[in-house]
């Protein structure tokens, strides 16, 4: 009998060569190398008022933000929270802090007061950069904290400072900071694969590497370059576009096309107005285009790429979009705010040799390895077979923030980053994603934590236990709906459950649907069984 080998992991990596990726330089001063060739260039358009900033201006007025912030007392490795819609002023301040060797944490403005503290308690913020109509959500969070100050970018409220105050500083006030390549620069909040939501670190070098890997290379049809215009209307606060479209475009010394609110007639309008080359979409916008009538009104050809990323895009609505826009390719990418964010992306954008295939979300990026797990066993699978998806290479997080069990959970001994995802890889190296392994929910794109709705749910005094898991929805791909177990006399009904969360969500966290038990299925150790509610869900026995 032959002896047993030890078993080799299948490991897969992409179908283009490693490149070089100088990791060494800070995140700003890697996405304007090349700032002398496209200084005087258009680098963001504001799509509100038709304002447009060069890279110089962009990157002068960046130091003075980031003088300014030093002046205000902000310190090396201190957080700076942004409260704000997609405006020039947020990727100011982003690059501001990036200069600094500070950190900056994103939250959505339409987070509801309490969401907002919550985050800006996290992160530990020391200013927090907002706009006048939002000032009211973060009142008294900086009335509890007195040593944080709150500026707006469009007045100054009663004890607010104004964003001048930044971009009229002195850049030679600006001191000599030294970062370290594995300094944090960046901290989205995440929920990952279990639990609340968590600070997700990502360094310098991280971010380097994930810019890199995706638009780094000479192939002019593959990856953005300076003609590139880059439409920017998925919001700066998510990774998804804070990396993809914003470092990525500034990056290629592309000009990035800033929207504030998404709104068909206005998008298509920006889209034939400044010759848009490049359209990063989620899902639900892929399916307001297919759906609208008004596309044949307009000249879309300008558009040569349609990427969509952060939920699954179906075959059919696939094959929609692809109609309105004959003269673009269309392609899906796979990110996870924890994988910084990208994990795979499309080479079917380069003209040859690859194709684009309906359902695949790319190719596993350059300088990085992928793998299949069995999730039982852990044992890495061969193609074709699926499994979790893992990720290993500079461009995942350095860690949770304050949680090193989290992170322990998340990132194994050996690096590999466990996505919660499940998919496989097939003999093209194409990535397919099949299921979803990790309790999170996503509403259009949006992650939505059970465990947050399940706390507020069980602090509800008739509340005894509660589960809240995923539930399909047409237009929103997901939503949360609960299993709650009442007290034993409550008469509470499904109408006042849903409005107790709704007054402390945003709203893409309300409650769909309430479903009475007797009692939440659980595994001895107590963790909720969420297939078992899930597969309750799917065969309509609520
Ligand atoms: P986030 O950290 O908010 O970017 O959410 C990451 C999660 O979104 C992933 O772990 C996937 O579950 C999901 N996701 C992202 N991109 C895709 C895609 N192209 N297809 C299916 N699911 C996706």
């Amino acid at each position: 009998q032959a002896p047993e080998l030890p078993q080799e992991d299948f490991i897969f990596r992409s179908k283009l060569p490693d490149i070089y990726i100088p990791k060494h330089l800070p995140l700003h001063s890697y996405c304007f190398e090349n700032i002398s060739k496209v200084a005087s260039k258009p680098c963001l358009i504001n799509g509100t008022t038709g304002q447009i900033y060069t890279y110089e201006e962009v990157e002068l007025t960046a130091r003075r933000v980031a003088a300014g912030l030093h002046k205000l007392g902000v310190q090396q490795r201190q957080v700076i929270m942004l409260l704000l819609p997609n405006t020039p002023e947020f990727v100011l301040s982003f690059l501001g802090a990036s200069f600094l060797g500070a950190v900056c944490t994103a939250a959505n403005p339409f987070f509801t007061a309490p969401e907002v503290a919550k985050q800006a308690k996290a992160s530990n913020a020391r200013i927090i950069i907002t706009q006048a109509s939002y000032v009211d959500k973060v009142k008294e969070f900086a009335q509890e904290n007195v040593d944080v100050k709150v500026m707006c970018i469009d007045s100054a409220p009663e004890g607010c400072l104004h964003f001048s105050e930044l971009t009229q500083a002195d850049e030679n006030d600006l001191p000599e900071v030294e970062i370290n390549p594995d300094d944090v620069v960046a901290l989205p909040y995440s929920s990952g694969t279990t639990g609340l939501p968590k600070g997700v670190m990502l360094t310098h070098k991280g971010l380097v590497t994930s810019v890199a890997q995706q638009v780094d290379g000479e192939n002019p049809n593959l990856y953005f370059h300076s003609d590139d215009v880059i439409l920017c209307t998925l919001p700066l606060f998510h990774i998804y576009a804070l990396n993809s479209i914003m470092l990525c475009g500034l990056r290629a010394g592309a000009a990035i096309l800033i929207m504030q609110k998404f709104e068909i007639g206005l998008l298509l309008d920006l889209i034939q107005k400044y010759k848009i080359t490049i359209a990063p979409m989620v899902p639900p916008i892929v399916l307001a285009i297919a759906k609208s009538s008004e596309t044949e009104k307009y000249d879309l050809s300008s558009i040569r790429m349609v990427k969509s990323g952060a939920a699954p895009l179906g075959k059919e609505l696939e094959d929609a979009v692809r109609a309105k826009f004959p003269g673009a390719k269309l392609g899906q990418g796979y990110g996870m705010t924890e994988a910084g964010p990208v994990l795979a992306m499309c080479l079917g954008f380069a003209k040859e040799p690859f194709e684009i295939k309906s359902g695949a979300c790319g190719t596993v990026v350059r300088n990085a390895e992928m793998k299949i797990v069995d999730p039982d066993t852990g044992a890495s699978l061969p193609r074709n077979q699926a499994g979790e998806i893992c990720i290993r290479g500079d461009q995942i997080m350095k860690g949770y923030l304050n949680d090193p069990e989290a992170t322990a959970r998340t990132i194994d001994k050996d690096g590999w980053l466990h996505t919660g995802d499940i998919g496989y890889i097939d003999d093209d190296d194409e990535l397919f994603i099949v299921d979803r392994l990790k309790e999170l929910i996503k509403y259009k794109g949006f992650q939505v934590a059970p465990a947050e709705l399940e706390a507020m749910l069980i602090a509800h005094p008739e509340i005894i236990d509660a589960a809240v898991v995923a539930m399909k929805d047409e237009v929103a791909g997901e939503v949360p709906v609960a299993f709650v177990v009442k007290s034993e006399k409550s008469e509470i009904t499904e109408d006042e459950i849903k409005q107790y969360i709704s007054k402390q969500v945003v709203f893409y966290k309300r409650i769909s649907r309430v479903f009475f038990m007797e009692a939440i299925p659980k595994a001895p150790s107590g963790k909720i069984l969420r297939k078992e509610l899930r597969a309750k869900l799917a065969s309509g026995n609520y």
